[in-house]
């Protein structure tokens, strides 16, 4: 049994404003978010022999990532529940991909909606390794499975 980790690169666009925070952040602006998803698995335990020596087929992984991920925050505008609620009423009025969540919308944030997004998706046979969130070229946050046990 080998244990091989694999990842996939995806981009999105989105837009969000910090609430409660004394930054340029508080103002609605928008990142293009590099998004690198890590699985590992052992390459010869697929259940599926036409992807034998494969810990998990790219395209399978990139279907449930663009899915569960991807379609959801591209080209969005995430705002906390706690915002002016007459402008999340305009702008729901107005603009379609107006997300409202629980949580402020920080790339750590967005990590962990991402991992328990990920981790009721993805097959049984392999297991999620990590997760990096890139806000910018030189700003990034991990979530890391093994942190999170
Ligand atoms: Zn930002």
């Amino acid at each position: 049994m080998t244990k091989i980790r694999i990842t996939k690169i995806f981009h999105f666009e989105m837009a969000h404003a910090l609430i409660d925070y004394n930054g340029l952040c508080k103002n609605i602006h928008g990142h293009s978010y590099q998004l690198e998803i890590r699985v590992s698995g052992n390459i010869d335990q697929h259940p599926d022999p036409s992807k034998k020596g494969m810990v998990m087929d790219f395209s399978d992984l990139k279907e449930i990532v663009e899915e569960h991920i991807i379609q959801q925050y591209d080209h969005a505008l995430i705002l906390n529940d706690k915002s002016n609620p007459e402008l999340i009423k305009q702008l729901k009025a107005n603009y379609q991909k107006i997300l409202i969540v629980n949580f402020q919308p920080t790339s750590e944030q967005l990590l962990v909606d991402f991992a328990q997004r990920l981790t009721k998706q993805l097959p049984k046979y392999v297991t999620l390794h990590s997760i990096r969130l890139s806000e910018t070229q030189n700003s990034y946050a991990e979530w890391y499975a093994e942190d999170n046990l």
